[in-house]
């Protein structure tokens, strides 16, 4: 899988961005938080919260990509984590 698509949250109540991943673009171990949302690594366990699904549900991502995105979520851009 080479896309990654993610919707920014303009209904979120706080100043944080809140990424919404659209569950059809992920897979079920991503949905569970056991891969990464972002490359799909499970080990070490995916711990840093990178959004959550429309349901609910945090997505995980390791800590390279929770860097990569902490960056651009800085600047206000998703758009970039397609990059992959
Ligand atoms: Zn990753």
């Amino acid at each position: 899988m080479s896309g990654l698509s993610i919707m920014c949250d303009q209904s979120a109540t706080d100043t944080i961005t809140t990424y919404v991943f659209d569950p059809r673009s992920l897979t079920h171990a991503q949905a569970m938080g056991d891969a990464c949302a972002v490359c799909h690594v499970k080990w070490p366990r995916p711990r840093h919260p990178l959004g959550e699904l429309p349901d609910g549900p945090e997505v995980y991502g390791c800590d390279e990509c929770a860097g990569f995105v902490a960056a651009h979520t800085a600047q206000g851009r998703a758009h970039a984590l397609a990059a992959h």
